[in-house]
């Protein structure tokens, strides 16, 4: 496998750029009797989780994702405050402004956290390193908030190098990081490989396991498998993924802000659903309804993510990344479907939900006609404050991708797409509603109308 490509220094066209301890510090610029005190921001109610936790309480071992009754207990000084988005959604969109003083090529990733390819500002700075310092200075002029910035030669890296240039957690109290973390191309495969396997994008626990019984517990040692090694143990495409990673390879553009992160429909059934069959039967309908959304954006995606509620309002998702992306419904309920098969439905489901992530833009002539135009595209802004809405489950618990195993083929076929062209046509010239695949004809002419997520 060949060397990421060398580049001059001060070329390194990535900055990751994370707020530190978001959250906490807006409720502090809110609450000032809070600075300095241990603090978690998340729901209070017997289902809270923690959504953020000041660095204070992160020494007693709280963490995002962890329910608020386990935090409380590990850090009983702490003050539990109540997520309110108004406030994080306005210092968001204050920083996406200074982002984009920068550079227009600005991905969003959360509301506290972007990607940058900053390979057109060099004109305006002497390097990468520059911009991120320049940054850093900015968005604390701007917000009166701390951030943490990775400068790197692609995602991985720059992702990996904010973290390393974070403040550190300290029983006495934070001590300051970098601030930013430069990793040069000749440095890169030396800091990629110390870390811990599990630091790596699509390393969840269920992969993490299966890594360790392989004598793999850092990024080095999985660059050191033998590629059938790893395909045998992770499966094809997460191998392959995998090992790209581990070698720093990572060819992931950064896609300027308005490109949603995902396309879902979910349903909350008024009567709980039961058995395998129904369920599956409602997710072709919610997987049909998703699709026809991504390609009326021209759109396609990889991760496909199953959710469920129970009765008792326990939340579970499923999710499987498949290496080329799809956009029919047929392939997506075929995921979905599959997905649904390794979740418990014992005592039925009150809600639904299908959502397809890690979107690009597929060029396709027939689905043209509902695609926004390139110029309008071009056009529109960067809209990180509607991030928001992808905030149903806590930052932290998001789904890790390629976890599950999907047997057989997971493509859109070319009978597929067509199928999906013509089904577009009809729709578009007599209605959403008059035409649905057999298994899910439309019980009340809303395929889970309620979208969750972007
Ligand atoms: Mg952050």
């Amino acid at each position: 496998m060949s060397q990421p490509q060398r580049r001059p220094p001060g070329e390194l066209p990535i900055l990751h750029v994370d707020m530190d301890a978001f959250y906490v510090e807006v409720e502090r610029m809110r609450d000032p009797s809070l600075i300095g005190r241990p603090v978690i921001v998340g729901g209070s109610g017997r289902r809270g989780v923690v959504a953020s936790a000041s660095y204070e309480a992160r020494a007693a071992g709280v963490h995002a994702a962890m329910p608020t009754a386990q935090a409380r207990r590990l850090c009983p000084s702490a003050v539990v405050v109540t997520s309110d988005f108004s406030g994080y959604i306005e210092a968001s969109s204050a920083i996406a402004e200074v982002f984009e003083s920068v550079t227009p090529h600005v991905e969003p990733i959360a509301l506290d956290e972007a990607f940058l390819d900053v390979s057109g500002a060099h004109r305006l700075f002497d390097s990468s390193s520059e911009i991120a310092w320049h940054l850093r200075n900015a968005v604390r002029e701007a917000v009166a908030l701390e951030c943490s910035v990775g400068v790197a030669s692609n995602k991985t890296l720059a992702k990996l190098a904010s973290v390393a240039a974070k403040p550190a957690v300290h029983p006495d109290g934070p001590r300051p990081g970098l601030g930013v973390c430069v990793v040069s191309v000749a440095d890169e495969l030396d800091f990629l490989q110390a870390h811990r396997v599990e630091a790596l994008w699509g390393v969840g626990p269920m992969t993490l396991r299966r890594l360790n019984e392989i004598n793999v517990s850092t990024v080095g040692d999985l660059a050191a498998v033998p590629l059938e090694r790893l395909v045998s143990t992770v499966g094809a495409a997460h191998g392959a993924h995998l090992a790209a990673l581990a070698r720093g390879i990572d060819d992931r553009p950064v896609h300027r802000g308005g490109l949603p992160r995902s396309v879902s429909h979910e349903q909350t059934f008024e009567t709980d659903l039961t058995g395998a069959d129904r369920v599956r039967s409602e997710a072709v309908r919610l997987a049909d309804a998703v699709a026809s959304r991504l390609r009326a954006n021209g759109l396609s995606g990889r991760t496909v993510t199953v959710k469920v509620k129970h009765p008792d309002f326990s939340l579970r998702t499923r999710a499987h990344t498949i290496p080329e992306p799809i956009q029919t419904g047929h392939a997506l309920a075929h995921v979905a479907q599959e997905l649904i098969g390794s979740l418990d439905l014992h005592g039925g489901i009150r809600l639904l939900g299908v959502a397809v992530s890690n979107l690009e833009e597929t060029a396709s002539a027939e689905t043209e006609s509902a695609t926004r135009s390139a110029d309008e595209r071009e056009a529109a802004p960067a809209q990180p404050h509607q991030m928001a809405l992808d905030l149903n489950l806590p930052p932290d618990a998001q789904t890790e991708c390629g976890d599950e195993t999907i047997r057989g083929p997971t493509g859109d076929t070319e009978l597929d797409l067509r199928l999906a062209v013509a089904l577009d046509a009809i729709r578009n010239r007599f209605g959403r509603t008059v035409i649905a695949h057999g298994s899910a004809a439309l019980r009340d002419g809303t395929p889970g109308e309620r979208r969750w997520g972007r």
